[in-house]
């Protein structure tokens, strides 16, 4: 393998074969490049290892949502050196491009990726799909076709970057500014992916309602893939709040492959802190869209970010949150803790929210969710669902989700039934017992 570090160039050179591994932290995006990084790196002559001390090459796929998430990163190459110390390692994702990571990390990182150069390691791809003199745009490496890591649902990843600049997020400095694929070119993922048999498309982005392709938005853009013949389900995450149109609810509750779930980060329920993250909506606007929703499809599921502990979120503030949550009664929520992010607006703010008090506001916002979610479960006991089975636990029974995106737990009587692979298969199941984040029940 030769790494040409003035150029950021990888080749297998070399006649033997050489290894990759590849560590991804953080959201679907991240994962789905991924799924790009392997497929191209098995284009030029690399095999997958069985883990990462076993690699010649190991790829970080990396996340800087939170400090935390950037801790592990700087855990795992200081483990990999150790353990493995003659493998490279490639860093891509948010952290390709920080300064003061890269400062921190010196020498021990061989390659650094911003995911959207990806193209420019192999002047053959990028004559291949595109003319070479004419600029990259950030989202044209999504045209590599990814090497799936799931047999049966497949992340489509329909655009790259954000344009909105929430105070807290890294995002719009890791990613760039939006920019969106032609739908011509997702509509033949999602064929090809249907062809071979995929059972769900995860269509994401950042902004996945902001989609734009001349007169295409997301809304018409859903209506084509729900138009290609088979049996399959769509999902799609994640949608902004201020982009969240009633063309598109129309279309959700129209369109029979879409699933009746909607990932909706609210980040907090008062209007102040609302305008301080720079989200451009209001609680109002929020709880209207909520009821929209539920007008149009009663059985949808909803669920949500939220950020506790925001530079000058006071205890007041809070509780409207809180109360935001008794009234949305959400199906799931992630809630974090706000972490000062180097580059954000927020940043120059006083992180003034003790770290006791952000873990106090976790917990009470996760006992009202445990609470609402369970109460939302209860309305599934007795019912019989459709449910995509993923794989087989340990104790040899199966589980799968829900279209509403509920975790099953499957109980198998039928001896032929426990016996044949199920994975990747659509079955009814009937709900007989439901907890806070998942039902139980059996197969009829
Ligand atoms: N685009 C999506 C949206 O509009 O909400 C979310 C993408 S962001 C990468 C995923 C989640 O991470 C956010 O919804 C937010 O709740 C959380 N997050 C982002 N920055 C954060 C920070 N500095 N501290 C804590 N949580 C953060
Ligand atoms: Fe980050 Fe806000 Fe963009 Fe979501 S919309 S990625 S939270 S800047």
């Amino acid at each position: 393998m030769v790494i040409d570090k003035k150029n950021n160039k990888i080749s297998n050179g070399v006649k033997n074969k050489k290894t990759y591994y590849i560590i991804t932290i953080g959201c679907q995006m991240n994962k789905s490049d991924s799924e790009r990084v392997a497929a191209y790196l098995e284009k030029y002559g690399f095999s997958l290892a069985r883990n990462e001390t076993k690699a010649d090459l190991v790829v970080l796929t990396t996340c800087g949502v939170r400090q935390a998430a950037e801790d592990r990163v700087y855990g795992l190459v200081g483990e990999i050196k150790r353990k493995n110390p003659k493998a490279k390692i490639v860093l891509t994702g948010c952290l390709s491009e920080r300064k003061d990571v890269k400062k921190r990390l010196g020498d021990k990182v061989d390659v650094w990726l911003p995911i959207s150069q990806i193209l420019n390691f192999k002047f053959q791809i990028l004559k291949k799909i595109r003319n070479p003199k004419s600029e990259i745009r950030n989202c044209d490496y999504l045209k590599i076709k990814p090497k799936y890591s799931s047999k049966f649902s497949a992340f489509l990843a329909i655009g790259n970057g954000c344009n909105n600049f929430c105070a807290y997020c890294v995002v719009p400095y890791a990613r760039g500014r939006e920019v969106y694929r032609p739908a011509k070119e997702i509509l033949a993922e999602a064929k090809n992916l249907i062809k071979n048999g995929y059972r769900e498309v995860i269509l994401i982005a950042q902004n996945v309602n902001s989609y734009k392709d001349g007169k295409i938005n997301f809304s018409k853009l859903l209506k084509i893939v729900n138009n290609i013949p088979g049996d399959f389900w769509i999902r799609f995450a994640t949608s902004h709040p201020k982009d969240m149109s009633n063309e598109l609810i129309k279309t959700m509750t129209n369109c029979g492959r879409v699933c009746k779930h909607i990932h909706l980060p609210v980040q907090a329920g008062n209007d102040k802190v609302l305008k301080a993250m720079n989200r451009n909506y209001t609680v109002a606007h929020y709880k209207n869209l909520i009821k929209n929703i539920r007008q149009a499809m009663p059985e949808a599921s909803i669920t949500t970010d939220v950020i506790v502990g925001f530079p000058g979120e006071t205890k007041k503030q809070f509780s409207n949150t809180a109360k935001l949550f008794r009234k949305i009664k959400f199906d799931m929520a992630y809630i974090a803790r706000y972490s000062p992010r180097p580059g954000t607006a927020a940043y120059k703010l006083k992180d003034d929210v003790a770290p006791e008090e952000k873990k106090r506001r976790e917990e009470e916002l996760m006992k009202i969710l445990r609470k609402t979610a369970l109460e939302n479960n209860e309305k599934y006991l007795g019912k019989t669902i459709e449910v995509l089975i993923s794989g087989k636990n340990k104790r040899g029974e199966w589980y799968g989700y829900t279209g509403t995106n509920k975790n099953v737990k499957i109980r198998i009587t039928n001896y032929e039934l426990r016996i044949t692979n199920l994975t990747g298969k659509f079955v009814k199941v009937k709900i007989t017992k439901v907890r806070d984040f998942g039902l139980e029940g059996t197969i009829v």
